[in-house]
């Protein structure tokens, strides 16, 4: 199995991290020939703009759109931005899963926090039993899941901050910035499903 991760902007090195932590093969994908002996791909927190612009300019809208319609794809925070069909403003985006997604939802004051999920399906996936502890850095929320795609994780006030849609995965936090590896094994779990 070998699983890349967009290369443009962000956070990238840190999910590659993860991944050989787990003794996944990984590829940094820049351009659209990167892509063809992926089987699953990872868009990583960082500027979603500056993501989805940098993506216009390599062709890769296309090449990614299309690898979304039959391979696993999994966006953390500006990623999950990307992968959304709407983020109320005017910038590119893969439009492939179900979700809108509003921008630094959680304001100025508190726009990083950290804390303890309850996710049924990683537990399950994973076969343990610990609250995953989630970070969260001027992330955008979740606001609504419609058509394929379905909440997996809720906030204790019921506001959505992970998605998943078949083989596609959504999450407004980090999980590339903890040692926790449970969130990886998951979409390793789905990438080979
Ligand atoms: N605020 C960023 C955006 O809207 C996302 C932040 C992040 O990826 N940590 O693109």
């Amino acid at each position: 199995m070998k699983i890349g991760v967009l290369a443009l902007q962000g956070d990238f090195a840190e999910h590659i991290t993860t991944l050989k932590r787990l003794g996944v093969e990984t590829a940094e994908v820049r351009l659209p020939g990167h892509l063809d002996d992926l089987d699953g791909l990872i868009l990583p927190g960082g500027e979603s703009t500056t993501i989805g612009k940098l993506a216009v300019a390599f062709g890769l809208m296309e090449p990614l759109r299309d690898f979304g319609k039959n391979k696993a794809i999994w966006g953390t925070c500006a990623g999950a931005i990307f992968l959304s069909r709407d983020a109320k403003r005017d910038q590119p985006l893969l439009s492939l899963m179900d979700i809108s997604v509003e921008r630094n939802a959680f304001g100025r004051q508190v726009d990083s926090f950290e804390v303890e999920l309850d996710i049924p399906e990683l537990k399950a996936a994973t076969k343990t039993d610990a609250p995953y502890h989630a970070v969260f850095i001027r992330a955008p929320l979740i606001e609504t899941v419609f058509g394929e795609a379905k909440p997996l994780s809720q906030l204790p006030d019921g506001r959505i901050v992970a998605a998943r849609q078949g083989k596609l995965l959504a999450t407004s936090f980090h999980p590339e910035l903890t040692d926790d590896s449970r969130f990886h094994q998951y979409f390793v779990s789905i990438v080979s499903s």
